[in-house]
């Protein structure tokens, strides 16, 4: 891999949650981009993990293990990504099962919504398609294109499912500070996912971040799939500004979303301080 490539990948799902590869599949594909560090950060779950770490030690590529947690803060939703967790922790396990128990509430919601708004039978689909996986937000999605509803899985997000659309339920997940206090408990360090994502203006984001300081968080992913190459320098900015270290994911969810590939990340912006400068070589 040349060195204008990122060779961490510290954001990425399987089937265990919303993406499309199953865990060993996921390895060897990012195996074979030229990632030399890969994590698995499945929402809400750890189940994917024990797989990821077979495969990642059989091709020879160092795996990290994590979790991308759902969480409410001041009504919006955010995600905190969990590094180098201990997937047999009890306090992350406990804490992700509560999330998982909304998550199935809430897809009944959302189809009951749906049902309502002329779609039957879209909590049916959605479970079939997460094949006793968790049921995001994605699954109903690729129900609702595969039933012709819409074109592809943003629009059915745009139309169906973000606020102020039939299909949405707003959300109730996690305290931030829960959210960290698990990471942490399970020894893993806490990073702000895709924080140029949100929309919040740069006063709300940087409230969030100075409250992710307090309660323990330790990093911005300045590089992410979906952020622009200027939000890749404002993240950074404020990641210095804050002390926080910098950290770098694709949060790819699989091929048929072709706009994110993997070992295709860039380098850190100059002046990061790399999530991975104290991790031990394995
Ligand atoms: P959930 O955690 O079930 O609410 O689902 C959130 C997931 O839906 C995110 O992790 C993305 O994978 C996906 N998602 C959210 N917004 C969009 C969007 N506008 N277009 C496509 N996928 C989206
Ligand atoms: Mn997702
Ligand atoms: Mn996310
Ligand atoms: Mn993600």
């Amino acid at each position: 891999m040349p060195d204008m490539f990122c060779s961490y990948d510290l954001h990425a799902h399987s089937t265990a949650s919303d993406g499309s590869l199953a865990p060993a599949e996921l390895m060897r594909r990012a195996h074979a981009a030229g990632v030399k560090v890969m994590a698995l950060t499945d929402h809400d779950t750890l189940e994917g993990l024990a797989e990821a770490a077979d495969t990642a030690q059989g091709l020879g590529m160092d795996f990290v293990p994590g979790a991308e947690v759902s969480v409410t803060w001041q009504n919006m939703t955010v995600h905190i990504v969990g590094l180098g967790v201990d997937r047999d922790n009890g306090v992350l396990q406990r804490g992700l099962a509560g999330l998982r128990e909304y998550r199935d509430w809430r897809a009944e919601e959302i189809g009951r919504r749906l049902a309502k708004n002329g779609i039957p039978d879209a909590f049916d689909g959605a479970r079939e398609l997460a094949d006793n996986g968790l049921i995001s937000r994605t699954h109903f999605a690729r129900f609702l294109v595969a039933n012709g509803h819409a074109a592809d899985v943003r629009a059915v997000f745009r139309r169906f499912l973000v606020n102020g659309k039939p299909g949405f339920v707003s959300g109730q997940w996690a305290e931030l500070e829960d959210a960290v206090r698990w990471i942490r408990a399970a020894g893993g360090q806490a990073v702000i996912a895709h924080p140029a994502r949100y929309k919040m203006t740069r006063s709300k984001l940087r409230r969030l971040i100075a409250e992710f300081v307090e309660v323990g968080g330790e990093a911005l992913e300045v590089v992410s799939g979906s952020h622009s190459r200027d939000d890749y320098f404002n993240m950074a900015r404020h990641a210095r500004e804050f002390g926080l270290l910098a950290s770098a994911g694709s949060d790819y969810h699989g091929p048929e979303h072709p706009w994110i590939a993997l070992g295709r990340l860039p380098a850190l912006p100059d002046g990061c301080r790399a999530i991975w400068k104290d991790w031990a070589e394995h």
